[in-house]
């Protein structure tokens, strides 16, 4: 998917490109969802025809096709011959705004009160259920009648509300009422500051908070930072029968080390990102270069920042 985000990017480089023109402040060619894709364009048949094309460019490389008996084009302020022509070219057909996406109504204006009131009503009878579910009648009428903060927990509660009820000795456990008011008023920032149990600073914490990289990125290397990323050489461990052999070079053994500095091609792109740091120094195995990057990450250069980017 980060595949096609590029390629809808390079698509804003073309001169003859437009952009949707609610979309070019922000610079939008698309959203995604799950696997729903919403691509936006203004509807000349250049632009069209451009990002058509952006998309086959996706589809080629990754094999995933769009099935265009399930596509629909939206039309705003266009003529109806120039919709037919578009939509013959693309092999399309027209849908109507507003339509539903996941139960809520897609409109391009705001929506009306009229439009929301079937989600409204789904999300009350949701919550009616739950809770005529959980909270028994006798439970509810028992609240009613008493204090929450004092009231003793009834034998015949369902679980959930004893489990409610119990948590109310947590106020004490985390230093009492005194302990999480500001001003008079409850924080829940100090109820979950002494909720939190103090743990031993980790070394490489900078290098995961506050990185510029994508989550996805920044997970992994939290994983590898623990060693806990599954590298053949650990799921050997567990599964005696698995092929050690690197699946990318077919010639060493797959671990943290291999994978990210080692490996040829990997060494590679590390030594031209150190380049363009201008680091001099040999590309080593996962566990030194991590020791350099937490030392190098300390310096809060904005090169040090670019490189904490790069570390993935
Ligand atoms: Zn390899």
């Amino acid at each position: 998917m980060e595949y096609l985000s590029r390629c809808l990017f390079e698509l804003t480089k073309f001169p003859d490109f437009n952009f949707h023109q609610r979309c070019e402040r922000l610079s939008i060619t698309h959203l995604m969802f799950a696997d729903d894709l919403l691509l936006f364009t203004r509807a000349d048949e250049c632009s069209v025809r451009l990002m058509f094309k952006a998309f086959q460019k996706f589809s080629r490389a990754s094999g995933l096709e769009a099935n265009l008996l399930k596509s629909e084009v939206y039309f705003r302020g266009v003529s109806t011959e120039l919709q037919n022509t578009l939509l013959e070219s693309l092999g399309m057909f027209a849908g109507a705004i507003p339509f539903k996406y996941l139960g809520v109504p897609l409109s391009s204006k705001k929506l009306t009160i009229q439009q929301c009131k079937p989600l409204v009503n789904k999300i009350a009878s949701r919550i009616e259920g739950w809770a005529s579910r959980f909270l028994s009648y006798s439970g509810s009428y028992y609240f009613r009648s008493v204090n929450f903060w004092d009231a003793d927990i009834p034998k015949k509660s369902s679980w959930v509300l004893r489990r409610i009820l119990k948590y109310r000795e947590l106020i004490d456990e985390i230093g009492g009422w005194d302990s999480i008011l500001k001003n008079n008023r409850v924080q829940i920032k100090l109820i979950y500051k002494n909720l939190r149990q103090q743990s031993p600073k980790v070394p490489w914490k900078r290098l995961i908070c506050n990185n510029g990289a994508s989550p996805r990125c920044i997970f992994i290397l939290w994983l590898a930072s623990w060693n806990r990323l599954l590298t053949k050489d650990r799921v050997l461990k567990w599964n005696p029968s698995c092929d050690l052999v690197c699946m990318l070079c077919l010639q060493e053994n797959e671990d943290v080390h291999h994978l990210f500095f080692l490996y040829t091609f990997s060494r590679r792109i590390w030594g031209k990102d150190l380049q363009l740091l201008k680091c001099n120094k040999p590309v080593q195995g996962f566990n030194q270069e991590l020791e350099w990057a937490i030392k190098y990450s300390r310096k809060s250069t904005l090169t040090a920042r670019f490189h904490e980017c790069g570390v993935h």
